[in-house]
């Protein structure tokens, strides 16, 4: 590809690299993008990695596989956006996402990014496990098939496959029960939402994913979704209709908010506990959605909730976005995102760290063992908090 040829050809050269990308609000030896604290070179800041495209669209450095790799550290977190003081800021991830896009088009490609797609694309999950064991998540539990109720609920590959999400998948089913809420699950039938996919430059697939979901969800007369991953809920809501997909999004933590106002869920006592949350990316500086996760913790009993020094718009990503939960390009270090996140979670003098995703779930537990934490920071999705089964 040519600089031509490059959807943001227009843009790209406005970024001047002034470097505000990559810090928080106040300036200190902290930083906010991801994968620059886990480098410190600047070619790992969004400023620094939109100069090596520009360089390599117009022929000044060639492809290289690092070149590639550092595309793919990215995680999509936002949190650029959040504070790039230019009017192009909107689109300086959507930039990444094209150049990765293009790095889909040439076939070079990191392995691990090669496997994740074609995992999908012959299991329906990035996992590589059988579709048909799709369901084992809920083994036991009196869940329904989905024909009709009022919700959908949308797993997602993490919760339906990976051992540690299971536990939130089971305990977000649980809740919907207790709440009287009106829902069923595709089981095996339910194939990966695509979001990952998305930030991972693989268009085709995109479509092809979300084609065949919306005509699923179609087909059974589905209208509204819970999902138990902001990732499911952010392409669900914000991408599925550019396919004509027109559905009720909703993140599990939004519904479990208005259970907790109408009183329909008893509230977990956690005398002395003091509790901290992690905003996911998706939820939070994606889809600006900070308040109804606060909510429902804040209705546990006895319980201190208190905010880590960067918290809503400013939180400091787990690394897992842009499918790095799988191919872990920044794992590895002290400095990797998820490490520095439960440190803060300490210094806030947190004993529980809750989480409304499960990336988040499983990166951040992964780091708080790696920390030596595990025995005094337990890592929680909030509906684990209200009940565990
Ligand atoms: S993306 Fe924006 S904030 Fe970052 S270096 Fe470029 S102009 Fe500066
Ligand atoms: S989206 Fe996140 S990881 Fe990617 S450049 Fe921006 S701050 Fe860094």
């Amino acid at each position: 590809m040519n600089l031509d040829e490059y959807k943001y050809k227009d843009l790209i050269h406005r970024c001047f690299r002034c470097g505000y990308c990559k810090f928080p609000t106040h300036w200190d030896d902290v930083t906010n993008c991801p994968s620059y604290a886990r480098f410190r070179m600047e070619s790992y800041s969004n400023g620094g990695r939109l100069w090596l495209i520009y360089a390599w669209l117009t022929g000044e450095i060639p492809w290289s596989e690092h070149l590639t790799q550092i595309l793919y550290t990215c995680t999509s977190c936002k949190s650029c956006v959040e504070k790039c003081p230019l009017s192009f800021n909107e689109d300086i991830v959507n930039m990444t996402v094209a150049a990765k896009a293009a790095m889909v088009e040439m076939g070079r490609l990191p392995n691990l990014v090669k496997k994740f797609f074609q995992n999908v694309q012959l299991y329906g999950n990035p996992y590589g496990i059988d579709a048909q064991k799709r369901s084992d998540w809920m083994n036991g539990m009196p869940v329904e098939s989905y024909g009709g109720q009022e919700y959908l609920y949308y797993v997602g590959c993490e919760g339906a496959y990976d051992t540690r999400a299971q536990k939130a998948a089971r305990a977000t089913a649980q809740l919907l029960i207790d709440g009287g809420v009106s829902f069923g699950v595709l089981g095996n039938e339910e194939l990966c939402d695509g979001n990952e996919v998305d930030m991972m430059g693989e268009e085709a697939l995109l479509e092809n994913l979300a084609t065949r979901n919306i005509q699923q969800f179609s087909d059974l007369g589905v209208k509204n979704i819970i999902t138990l991953s902001p990732h499911a809920y952010n392409v669900f809501k914000n991408k599925y209709p550019e396919f004509g997909g027109h559905f009720n999004v909703y993140h599990s933590t939004q519904i479990f908010a208005d259970l907790v106002k109408a009183g329909r869920l008893s509230l977990p006592d956690k005398s002395g506990a003091r509790i901290t949350f992690h905003d996911p990316c998706f939820l939070g500086r994606w889809n600006d959605e900070y308040t109804a996760p606060r909510k429902v913790i804040k209705a546990v009993k006895g319980a201190d909730f208190i905010e880590m020094d960067r918290s809503k718009k400013g939180a400091l990503c787990c690394g897992g976005g842009g499918g790095n939960f799988y191919t872990d390009f920044l794992g590895g270090s002290e400095e990797s995102p998820a490490r520095i996140r439960v440190r803060e979670a300490r210094d806030a003098k947190a004993d529980i760290l809750a989480v409304a995703c499960p990336n988040c779930l499983t990166m951040l537990e992964d780091a708080a063992k790696a920390e030596g934490l595990d025995d005094q920071l337990k890592v929680m999705d909030i509906a684990e908090i209200f009940c565990q089964v």
